[in-house]
């Protein structure tokens, strides 16, 4: 579908059209693992190239219809869906690390992917660095002549660290380099990094693609033929996606600009009403004028943040307890991106990590209020 169109009708159009055996309009769910083929001839023409499926492993036409909606909306020559994020993520930095390599990854980083990096690719002969990258020197000094790639989060998960990704998109070009760029944060309604000046995108579409916690998936948006290239060993990986988590993920899709405005929109509030609340010691928000990063954030992705937002309560770990034992609405539980809030204690700090979810906004304020009165104050000295 032409790109002249907007993000929402996008959303909703790009890759589909009614089945053309039987009309059906939205796409149906193959959930086949073979395809048959008319004839001999059939077969021969397949194999000096002409198009048709095969067997599922590679390629099924409701994966496909989701590919193609992907690609549309990250602006990206193709796309591959795969088993999660972080099949996409480790099908992505397996390739462009084939033989060993050096990467610049950053140091701030969700932590299974970070796990991967300094766990994994080191026994495939990968050499690491770990760099800030807000900082485009510590990048700069970080790049040999053997490095294969920088790897960001756009804005990064739980920090919510803000990466200027046209800056860093310029070193990257300079020195010949994929960036790859997470952008499951942001999701293509707010950000699309290809534009920016990445070369690869990756999503845990688990998260906002999904939007109803009903699925876990990955993709990586990019060229022909680095995708290519990636689909052929995500294959021989094994990390294809279902066609039934496909098939769930071109509905929630068609909302994904709505549910990114209302994300947003709350998130923003939310923030707002934490901040400068006597029992909390910080919020990170790029929305809010004080985050150290919020004109880049501002530039990268106007006025709307996304729905993640990071409290730094300071004080005893019995005061994180006494917040969110007194939340009501939000689910204690991992993940982001639902319809519902989910909040979640990070390990070993008095951080929060909170996915606002699209609930009405008057009743997230009124729950968070309670909460927040509910933390014990510092005794003043
Ligand atoms: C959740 C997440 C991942 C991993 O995705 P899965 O679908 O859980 O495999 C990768 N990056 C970020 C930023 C995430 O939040």
């Amino acid at each position: 579908m032409t790109r002249d169109y907007g993000f929402g009708t996008r959303s909703i159009h790009a890759g589909e059209t009614p089945d053309p055996s039987t009309g059906a309009h939205g796409v149906p769910l193959y959930q086949n693992a073979t395809y048959g083929f008319d004839s001999f001839e059939d077969i021969e023409a397949w194999n000096n190239g002409a198009h048709h499926f095969c067997y599922a492993r590679t390629s099924n036409p409701t994966v496909r219809s989701l590919e193609m909606k992907l690609a549309n909306l990250e602006g990206a020559e193709a796309a591959i869906a795969t088993a999660s994020g972080m099949a996409a993520i480790s099908a992505t930095l397996l390739h462009l690390l084939a033989g060993g390599g050096h990467l610049v990854a950053s140091a701030d980083l969700y932590e299974e992917t970070r796990d991967f990096v300094l766990q994994d690719l080191p026994r495939f002969g990968a050499t690491i660095d770990l760099v800030d990258c807000t900082s485009l020197a510590a990048v700069e000094a970080a790049i040999t002549p053997h490095t294969r790639a920088i790897y960001t989060e756009a804005f990064s998960n739980p920090m919510l660290q803000v990466v200027d990704l046209e800056a860093l998109g310029e070193v990257a070009r300079r020195h010949r380099i994929p960036l790859v760029v997470d952008n499951t944060f942001l999701s293509p309604a707010l950000l699309r990094p290809l534009e920016r000046g990445a070369t690869i995108v990756i999503h845990s579409a688990t998260k906002y693609l999904s939007g109803h916690g009903n699925v876990v998936g990955g993709v990586i948006c990019g060229d022909r033929d680095t995708i290519g290239a990636i689909a052929g060993l995500l294959s021989r990986l094994g990390g294809p996606m279902s066609p039934f988590n496909a098939w769930l993920l071109l509905a929630g899709i068609k909302t994904l600009p709505l549910r990114m405005d209302r994300h947003s929109a709350n998130a923003l509030a939310l923030a707002n009403l934490i901040e400068g609340h006597p029992a909390v010691e910080s919020v990170a928000y790029p929305g809010l004028p004080a985050h150290p990063r919020h004109a880049i954030a501002r530039r990268l992705v106007g006025d709307r943040f996304g729905g993640m937002l990071l409290i730094s309560l300071g004080v005893s770990p019995s005061a994180v307890g006494c917040f969110l034992n007194a939340l009501s609405l939000p689910t204690l539980a991992v993940s982001l991106g639902d319809t519902a809030t989910l909040i979640w204690p990070v390990a070993g700090s008095s951080l929060i990590r909170v996915s606002v979810g699209i609930e009405d906004c008057a009743d997230l304020i009124t729950d968070f209020t309670t909460a927040l009165a509910a933390i014990p104050l510092p005794i003043a000295r």
